[in-house]
């Protein structure tokens, strides 16, 4: 599903190339739940939107189903993003001004499916998190578990293969955290690919594979042992 081989990632600062990612290599096989953790400043995020085909490498090679990313165009790094990823982010990122429906539908509406048909997509998701009373509260109106939820509506909608979540349960309180991620396990039984990104060792336990980073190299890959 994904293959990873010494991807490195520099950034350019005043002129200076700034290494965040240093040869990453990993492969993450489809129907996976793993865990990407390490410290604040260790690359997660720039390694979740190279995983997201947010961005490309700098050098190194990034194969999605086979397929090379840092060679597409945007064009096609954005139809790929669109057919294989759903996003979860730690602000949840919802449209304020927009229903908890209408969030959900944006991503459909790149996809060129119907008005229809996005309607009932997310509709269907939505029930599916629990919100169907909720189709049309404006994210204000939601507390913070419920806004997550929508925001996995709006991940699960067009129903990716691969869910990555950076940090999905860093704004909200232990017990709906753990709803959040109790939700994630259902969605992995289900056949989907997890990928969490995360800071806290009590969350990376509770996947099945864990991936640490550490000053952007990869310091520790292993099976998740419960008990
Ligand atoms: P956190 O846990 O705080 O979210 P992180 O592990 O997600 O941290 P990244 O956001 O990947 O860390 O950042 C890694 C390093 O890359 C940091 O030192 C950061 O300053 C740098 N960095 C990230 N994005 C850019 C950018 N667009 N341009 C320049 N430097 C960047
Ligand atoms: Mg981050």
């Amino acid at each position: 599903l994904i293959e990873i081989n010494n991807l490195i990632k520099t950034y350019r600062m005043a002129g200076e190339a700034v290494p965040v990612l240093k040869d990453i290599s990993f492969t993450i096989h489809q129907g996976e739940f793993v865990a990407i953790i390490g410290p604040s400043g260790s690359g997660k995020s720039t390694l979740m939107n190279m995983l997201g085909c947010l961005d490309i490498p700098s050098s190194g090679s990034y194969l999605l189903d086979g397929q090379e990313i840092s060679q597409m165009t945007d064009n096609q790094q954005a139809y790929i993003r669109n057919q294989k990823i759903g996003f979860i982010f730690q602000s949840f990122n919802l449209l304020n001004k927009l229903s908890a429906l209408e969030n959900v539908e944006l991503p459909l509406i790149y996809r060129n499916i119907s008005m229809k048909s996005r309607r009932a997509l997310a509709t269907e998701a939505l029930i599916n998190v629990g919100l169907g009373e909720r189709l049309h509260h404006k994210p204000n109106q939601l507390s913070g578990g419920q806004q997550q939820r929508v925001a996995i509506a709006r991940a699960l909608a067009g129903n990716p293969p691969i869910l990555l979540a950076d940090e999905p349960t860093g704004a909200l309180d232990t017990q709906t955290g753990k709803e959040i991620l109790q939700m994630l396990h259902e969605l992995n039984e289900k056949g989907h690919t997890i990928i969490i990104i995360t800071h806290d060792p009590a969350i990376a336990n509770q996947a099945r594979r864990c991936i640490r980073i550490q000053d952007g190299e990869i310091t520790e890959d292993q099976e998740v042992v419960h008990s």
